[in-house]
């Protein structure tokens, strides 16, 4: 079928143009979209800055209305909601089952590699260029197919634009505090970054019960949203030094910073701005490959922990719903997260405000 899709034929070169998509083969289902999220992880695979590499569609948060089911499908239904997951584990491989499923053994050969788990594309351009299928998923688009296992139903009461953002920014940021920190409540946190994934992190904190929850970022317009959505206190890192400030706030530092940065001088600050005995959890990916310095004194002198966290170490069939629940519960502020709508051929739009800091959480709508 013909569908409009923003895509990427080589690094640097966003189109949004009409192309084929093949019908669901066993397994597989066909979804109408409804919301797609716009991650930075989308910006830095369209500019060759991640694994899966141009030419592909885009996209990996998402949810829609499923429009037809190819065979073996059994737990999904045409006219089910559901949200996208795009870690679509399978289960039963010796990671999966020690319970690491964010780190399936079939990832680095399907979703990493942007293709469906078959390990084949069901998406070409008009003039037969075979596209890839971002994340397993490739949501920036008016219909997709995925494998069931990334179809995760929603009830019909939450927004889709709410599921799209429970895929990846809220997994992330809100599975960091209570899955990979695990952390406890009364203790104060820091969260240095405020985009889509700091800002749920915060959420996070704030669901636990930490306090004080202090903000770090470099644009004051973030900062403002990180305080309406639950930051007791707020460091604008271009004027004050974000370790001093951090250890004045909270006595001798933190607890619990989560990076939702992932440079080289955040990982650094995250580590040495934590308490004695406390938590620095690397939650964001500035670029594929990122060499920090880590004082040897300051992690094993002060008996710290320095954790990386892959999606929030999410197990996504049983935490995504989890989190749909949160929401529904009125735990999370996921309306508030998102500011702003763009019809998909305003992507590059999106983009641009994301990079400006103008938005908490940008979304694509469909209005099919
Ligand atoms: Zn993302
Ligand atoms: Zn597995």
């Amino acid at each position: 079928m013909k569908i409009k899709a923003a895509l990427a034929r080589e690094i640097n070169q966003l189109t949004i143009e009409e192309i084929e998509l093949d019908p669901p083969k066993a397994d597989e289902v066909l979804v109408r979209m409804q919301a797609a999220g716009v991650c930075h992880s989308d910006l830095h695979t369209y500019r060759g800055e991640l694994r899966a590499r141009p030419p592909l569609v885009l996209g990996h948060e998402g949810a829609g209305i499923v429009e037809a089911v190819g065979e073996n499908v059994t737990r999904i239904k045409p006219g089910d909601h559901i949200g996208v997951n795009w870690l679509p584990a399978c289960e039963t491989c010796p990671t999966c089952l020690s319970g690491r499923y964010n780190l399936c053994e079939r990832f680095a050969d399907t979703t990493f590699k942007a293709m469906l788990l078959d390990g084949t594309s069901r998406l070409r351009t008009r003039d037969g260029l075979t596209l890839k299928h971002m994340l397993s998923s490739a949501t920036m688009s008016e219909y997709i197919v995925i494998n069931e296992a990334s179809a995760i139903p929603i009830p019909e009461d939450v927004p889709f634009e709410v599921a799209a953002v429970i895929g990846c920014a809220v997994a992330t940021g809100v599975g960091a505090v209570i899955n990979t920190a695990q952390a406890r409540p009364g203790l104060p946190a820091a969260v240095i970054g405020c985009g889509g994934i700091g800002l749920s992190a915060i959420q996070g904190c704030k669901l636990i019960g930490c306090n004080p929850i202090i903000a770090v970022d470099v644009m004051d317009s973030k900062l403002e949203f990180a305080r309406q959505l639950g930051a007791t206190h707020t460091i604008n890192a271009k004027e004050t030094d974000v370790v001093e400030a951090l250890q004045e706030l909270a006595r001798r530092g933190p607890e619990y910073v989560f990076d939702s940065v992932g440079s080289a001088a955040t990982i650094s600050q995250a580590l040495q701005a934590a308490r004695p005995g406390g938590t620095a959890v690397i939650v964001g990916l500035h670029a594929f490959q990122v060499d920090a310095p880590i004082s040897s004194a300051t992690l094993v002198l002060q008996n710290k922990r320095l954790l990386g966290s892959f999606v929030g170490s999410i197990r996504p069939r049983l935490d995504l719903p989890m989190l749909v629940e949160l929401y529904r519960a009125g735990k999370l502020q996921l309306d508030e997260l998102i500011t702003k709508r763009y019809p998909l051929d305003d992507l590059p739009q999106a983009f641009d405000d994301m990079e400006a800091g103008k938005i908490a959480r940008g979304v694509l709508v469909f209005n099919q």
